[in-house]
């Protein structure tokens, strides 16, 4: 079931969810691809029209931010938690290495990639890294895509930060041969080790996105993102219900 959340839709999904749906498409045609929902993208998807279309389209919109979870709560909505997208791809990661799936990682800076691939490959031994391109690339989307199909990966994390990892997977997933596709936003940085995740206390009190705007001069402007997402979002639903 999904909702809609300042005109977008969300699905009232869990991690739970999202682990038991993920054989049924590696074995199957259809691909899942994997959205996150948070409040800077519903306050910016309106600038997007194809990032429109990808959230429609979309088999999973994961609720990705507090500010989601919270306003569905306050509106009478049934999303029941936050699915983190970092969190989400951690399990994923297991997942694959369980399984010994093929991943493939797009984006991020290349020593920033390099790191992350180092630390996956140990933390991960048996999941298959199959390839990977930087975020900086000079390659152009049809030599990307045709690098991703050559190597038939069953995962692709793209990691390319909000809108350009949302236009990407518009543009091109429908022409990658892969099962599982997941936009990650800077999770890379953290599997890097480059990038700290919030200390616990944040992450429990769901203050996390106070904690990354905090310590990033470049993400201060996103505190004010989420009082204005609830109010534009408790408006947005008196005027328009549920649909
Ligand atoms: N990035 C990239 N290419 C670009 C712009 C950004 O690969 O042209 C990467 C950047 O290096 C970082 C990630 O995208 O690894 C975006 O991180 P950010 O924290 O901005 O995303 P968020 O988690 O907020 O979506």
């Amino acid at each position: 079931m999904r909702e809609m959340i300042l005109g977008l839709p969300v699905d009232q999904i869990t991690y739970e969810d999202i682990l038991t749906d993920v054989p049924k498409f590696l074995e199957g045609n259809q691909k899942m691809s994997i959205i996150s929902v948070n409040p800077q993208i519903a306050l910016e998807a309106n600038k997007y029209p194809s990032v429109i279309d990808l959230l429609a389209k979309s088999t999973h919109r994961i609720p990705d931010g507090i500010g989601v979870v919270l306003v569905s709560k306050m509106t009478g909505g049934k999303i029941k938690e936050r699915v983190a997208g970092f969190d989400l791809m951690v399990k994923l990661l297991e997942y694959a290495n369980k399984t010994q799936k093929k991943c493939f990682f797009y984006g991020a800076k290349p020593e920033i990639l390099q790191d992350a691939i180092k630390n996956i490959q140990k933390d991960y031994p048996n999941l298959i890294v199959v390839g990977s391109i930087d975020g900086y690339t000079k390659m152009d989307d049809h030599e990307i895509v045709a690098a991703m199909n050559k190597v038939k990966p069953d995962f692709i994390f793209v990691a390319l930060g909000f809108p350009r990892q949302e236009l990407w997977l518009a543009e091109n997933m429908g022409s990658v041969n892969a099962h599982v596709f997941q936009d990650v936003g800077g999770s890379f940085d953290v599997l890097s080790g480059h990038v700290k995740r919030a200390p616990d206390f944040f992450i429990k009190t769901h203050l996390e996105w106070l904690y990354r705007s905090l310590s990033n001069p470049t993400r201060i402007g996103r505190i004010v993102q989420l009082p204005i997402f609830v109010v534009k979002s408790l408006w947005w639903k008196m005027r328009n219900g549920n649909d």
